[in-house]
């Protein structure tokens, strides 16, 4: 049985002495029984919106619209949703509005996999009117009710329906694998950001492979991830496994930029192909990977090529120079040797390249001798 922790059974103690249902559902329901670590406890509850506000001190309204009301305990926030079904769908994405019910299995219909649709109260205990506990038990992912109508209400469950396969490491029952597949156009329409979180799910997930069937499906084309993904990533660098999923584009900074990945995994991926054309063996080699990169990613390389990383280590732990501000002159030294403008960039990218091949070299009185 699921354990409901302190705060989340407080909110529910509340609404039921108030004469209301009120259950755990969803994800903190399947992870609990999964026996997962459960960080959010999701509560559906028969009381509407403004009664939950009511009966709770410390409310934020956080997605009123579809019924969800935020109630803080203890700083704790723990999100309250009234009983509801969604509306009518208009082009496979949000629901135009919702509707809320009286009956909790009106609402655990709505919900996307049998394994998402199961409640949990300690005094009603577990109510799975679709066969979740089974389905958990067997380790499948079945939609609820037609899987066609499903998808086609909102394409995000079919990449759901993958990033719970991968994460899980569950099958997907045969009929809504098909019927995801057929209706992957869907997915052109759902926003960038929303599936991009969900590609990052996935692709962290224990069973990345469990994408491969979409990916060749050619659902993902109009994202132009195409080709020989490499879902075999075993690293704890997230981007590293997403790069494996984009190494077969044809542009993989464009896709990040497409998908709004942020400033830095689009600069991992720039980095990542600079040094994917170079020989990267010797010191020398590694060091000039290092400056054209930095240690982030020639880490990540080594890693992804299962390289030996002795070399890298010590240059790292030496601190041995390779970049011009690691030199043991300045712009300034220069200077007053005469030097000006351009030609103290140019002797000092010279003097890089002497440190670099020799780092005993990389003392001022040396460097200076060098330079005149
Ligand atoms: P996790 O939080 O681990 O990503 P989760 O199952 O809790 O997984 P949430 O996005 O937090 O996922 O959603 C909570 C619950 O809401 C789900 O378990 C499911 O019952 C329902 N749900 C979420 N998104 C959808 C959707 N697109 N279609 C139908 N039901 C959904
Ligand atoms: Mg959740």
């Amino acid at each position: 049985m699921p354990k409901i922790p302190e705060n989340a059974a407080l909110v529910i103690d509340r609404l039921m002495e108030n004469g209301y249902e009120a259950y755990i559902v969803g994800g903190c329901v399947r992870d609990s029984l999964l026996g997962l670590k459960v960080s959010d406890f999701d509560i559906t509850t028969s009381a509407r919106p403004e009664k939950v506000m009511e009966l709770f001190e410390k409310t934020v309204p956080t997605g009123i619209k579809h019924g969800t009301v935020t109630v803080i305990v203890e700083n704790e926030p723990i999100e309250v949703t009234t009983f509801r079904t969604e509306g009518i769908y208009k082009d496979s994405r949000h629901p135009e509005n919702v509707e809320f019910v009286g009956e909790l299995k009106e609402d655990l219909s709505r919900r996307d996999f049998t394994v998402n649709s199961i409640a949990y109260n300690e005094k009603t205990g577990i109510i799975d009117p679709f066969g979740g506990v089974k389905d958990l038990e067997n380790k499948i992912l079945r939609a609820v009710g037609n899987p066609k109508k499903r998808f086609e209400e909102d394409a995000l469950r079919i990449l759901r329906l993958f990033r719970f396969a991968s994460q899980l490491e569950f099958e997907i029952e045969e009929n809504t694998l098909n019927s995801a597949l057929e209706l992957k156009n869907g997915l052109e329409n759902i926003s960038r950001e929303r599936i991009f979180t969900e590609l990052q799910k996935s692709v962290n997930g224990k069973n990345q492979k469990a994408l491969l069937p979409l990916i060749h499906s050619g659902a993902l084309e109009f994202l132009r991830i195409t080709g020989e993904p490499d879902l075999a990533v075993n690293s704890d660098n997230p981007d590293l496994r997403l790069w494996g999923l984009l190494r077969s584009s044809d542009n993989p900074v464009l896709v990040l930029k497409n998908l709004k990945a942020s400033n830095r995994q689009i600069a991992f991926a720039e980095n990542f192909i600079n040094l994917s054309g170079l020989e990267i063996n010797t010191k020398e080699d590694i060091k000039n990977a290092l400056f054209l990169t930095d240690e982030q990613t020639v880490r990540a390389f080594f890693e992804y090529y299962k390289k030996d990383t002795a070399k890298l280590n010590e240059i790292i732990k030496n601190n041995e120079p390779y970049r011009i501000s690691h030199l043991a002159v300045t712009g300034e030294d220069l200077q007053k040797l005469g030097f000006v403008g351009k030609e103290i960039g140019e002797r000092l990218e010279a003097l890089r390249k002497e440190v670099v091949k020799d780092p005993q070299k990389n003392e001022k009185v040396t460097l200076l001798r060098l330079t005149k």
